[in-house]
């Protein structure tokens, strides 16, 4: 130990006095960096204050209902001496990246930026000067559990918090140092990071013709992925604090079944348990035949950005890979798709993709369509492309290739079939309403359980997984799930899509509203948007929903609601909807269809 130090109140803006509502931290308590210890509330808002330094709590300052301003002492802290072995958990983000580098950098340099989720937690690791797999090898050996949880993505997260809730001893294995997944490590939340930034430089260039000019932005890529990478430290740090509440035990190591009771894990550890949640979600698929080489990224290479490219190609043109495009084309990257169907989003309704296709038609170098690329060659200026499509074929050079042709599931790669769990030839684990595989004391969440491969999903299911495991009746019932793409224009739907019901025949009436008669949207300065609605011909109930503009996302909720609650048109056109906001736009499509729309002349048919 090395003295005592107090822990302050942090600025807090323009808040003072600000009420203590929650006491964490007991003296003799062994705090972590970044460890929440006293929970503030303001009128706006609540927050938690974390733990600048690692120690022992030596006094508590602070009790519930204190009043307190920035600078003010909230505990003693008696610091620890760092060790080797506690390196890797108190080093921060900054660090690790840090260590990231100075590991990439002994190789090539080039590769700092391109490494894999794998190499990447290697480095740290090593940094660390631990074992790669696994600190804990001993203290994992021969543990047993009520519930263990495979995976900390959303899906595994949210089951073994909800079980710890619900009682439950439960244990989550994570193969990563950091929890949360794919999605708060390399998918959602970095790249919507990204899409903000990339949002702040479109939204101020659009603003030139209409009187305010701002300089050409200067982009240091280096900062920007630091930001991005503080984002994601924030959320992961807070995971790690929401087990640590809840007492769920993380074990890091990587996890594969032994038996249809018992796990082993890499570092020689094995988990007896009583029931298993597998969540270990899914990885980018590759393109067959592709030469090893940094160049030629997947989505999370793709969230490096340092040394931003000149010129990308992305080979795929569903949602991640049309996201990314939008990074890198505002960021200053020209940018080409190649798609194989004959359509952007495949199987997304075309009314609601046109309005983007149009907009990056006229910003990318190029997007082929119903054009397969045919090889991809390592030269020494570029990645050469080799492609053939209905309209051209031809070899072009870029210098970085992003492969972006789905996701598939983990579920061939953790023996599943050791347990008894059936796995189909495309790595999903086939589930029933209860989110039980084959084997009955064995659930499986997440996209491990295939399409949709959405975070929104898996936290669902997590909770349903969670509940039946704790004994409570508990199933999937959730009519429709939300589809959204981040790119700029949004596009979000949900329920029926008229794609689906012409494929189908199924009967349907629609209304739209046109954003070009939104308030809102003209002061946005955005009217290529359109918002559309699809209703049950005999009962007048909302069967599905599409979005097209900014913040396509956020509006569709509403629509998800409606169907959820078995809403018909008047059930959202007489519902008050704030004026001037995007959220009319869903109600004066119910209007349309109501017939009782005032803000646009639309001939009766009925
Ligand atoms: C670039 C990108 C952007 C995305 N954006 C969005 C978005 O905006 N919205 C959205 O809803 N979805 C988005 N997704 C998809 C989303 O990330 C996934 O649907 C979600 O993460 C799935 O959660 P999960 O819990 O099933 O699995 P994952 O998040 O994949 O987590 C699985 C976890 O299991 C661990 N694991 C695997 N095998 C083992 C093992 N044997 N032992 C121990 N641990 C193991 C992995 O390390 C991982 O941490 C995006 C994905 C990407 C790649």
């Amino acid at each position: 130990m090395a003295g005592s130090k107090d822990l302050l109140v942090p600025d807090l803006g323009d808040f003072s006095d600000v009420e203590v509502i929650e006491v964490l931290v007991s003296p003799g308590d062994e705090l972590q960096v970044d460890d929440s210890v006293i929970v503030l509330e303001t009128d706006k808002a609540s927050m938690d204050v974390p733990a600048t330094d690692a120690g022992k709590v030596a006094a508590v300052h602070v009790s519930v209902g204190d009043k307190v301003s920035a600078g003010d002492a909230i505990l003693a802290i008696e610091a620890a001496e760092e060790s080797d072995d506690d390196k890797t958990v108190l080093m921060s983000q900054a660090e690790q990246q840090a260590a990231i580098a100075a590991a990439a950098d002994e190789e090539e340099s080039d590769k700092t930026r391109l490494m894999s989720p794998e190499d990447q937690q290697a480095a740290i690791a090593a940094a660390a000067n631990v074992p790669e797999e696994s600190p804990e090898a001993d203290s994992s050996k021969s543990q047993s559990a009520d519930l263990v949880v495979i995976g900390s993505g959303p899906g595994g997260y949210t089951a073994a918090f909800r079980a710890a809730d619900l009682g439950m001893d439960v244990t989550l294995v994570e193969r990563y140092p950091s929890l949360g997944g794919v999605c708060l490590n390399v998918g959602c939340i970095p790249s919507k990071a990204l899409l903000h930034a990339a949002k702040v430089i479109d939204d101020a260039a659009a603003m030139a013709k209409h009187g305010i000019q701002f300089g050409v932005p200067r982009i240091d890529p280096a900062a920007l992925g630091e930001w991005k990478n503080s984002v994601v430290g924030r959320l992961t740090g807070g995971l790690t604090q929401l087990a640590k509440q809840r007492k769920v035990t993380v074990v890091q190591a990587t996890a594969r079944f032994e038996s249809a009771n018992r796990l082993i894990l890499d570092n020689g550890g094995t988990i007896e348990f009583k029931q298993c949640i597998i969540a270990a979600g899914s990885q980018s698929a590759s393109l067959a035949g592709a030469p090893d080489d940094p160049r030629i990224i997947d989505s999370t290479g793709a969230l490096e950005l340092d040394p931003l490219p000149k010129r990308l190609l992305v080979i795929g043109g569903g949602i991640i890979g049309l996201e990314m495009a939008c990074v890198y084309s505002s960021l200053g990257t020209s940018v080409s798709v190649i798609e194989l169907t004959d359509s952007l989003m495949p199987g997304t309704d075309p009314d609601l993709v046109r309005p983007l296709q149009r907009i990056i038609g006229k910003q990318y170098e190029r997007i082929l369509l119903g054009t397969k690329v045919t090889s991809l060659r390592a030269t020494v200026p570029g990645i050469e492309v080799r492609y053939d499509g209905d309209k051209e074929s031809g070899t072009e050079l870029y210098d970085r290739v992003l492969v972006s042709i789905g996701r598939s599931a983990n579920g061939k790669r953790i023996d599943a079939h050791l347990a008894g769990v059936e796995v189909d030839d495309r790595g999903i684990i086939p589930v029933d309403r209860q989110m039980r595989t084959n084997v009955p004391n064995i659930f499986a969440i997440g996209d491990i359980v295939g399409d949709p491969m959405l975070a929104h999903k898996a936290t669902h299911e997590a909770k349903v997984a969670a509940e039946v495991a704790a004994g409570e009746k508990s199933s999937f019932d959730a009519r429709v799930i939300p589809s959204v793409a981040y790119t700029d224009p949004e596009i979000a739907w949900v329920g029926l899509t008229e794609t689906d019901a012409k494929r189908d025949g199924i009967e349907y009436e629609k209304a739209q509203f046109p954003w070009a008669a939104s308030g809102r949207a003209l002061s946005l300065g955005r009217d290529e948007g359109m918002t559309k609605l699809l209703f049950d011909q005999a009962s007048g109930q909302v069967l599905g929903g599409g979005i097209v503009g900014p913040n396509a996302g956020d509006l569709i909720a509403e629509v998800g609601l409606a169907i959820e609650m078995g809403a018909d048109a008047s059930d959202i056109g007489l519902t008050i909807h704030p004026h001037p906001t995007l959220s009319e736009t869903v109600a004066f499509s119910a209007e349309a269809y109501e017939g009782t729309l005032t803000d646009l002349y639309i001939p009766r048919k009925k």
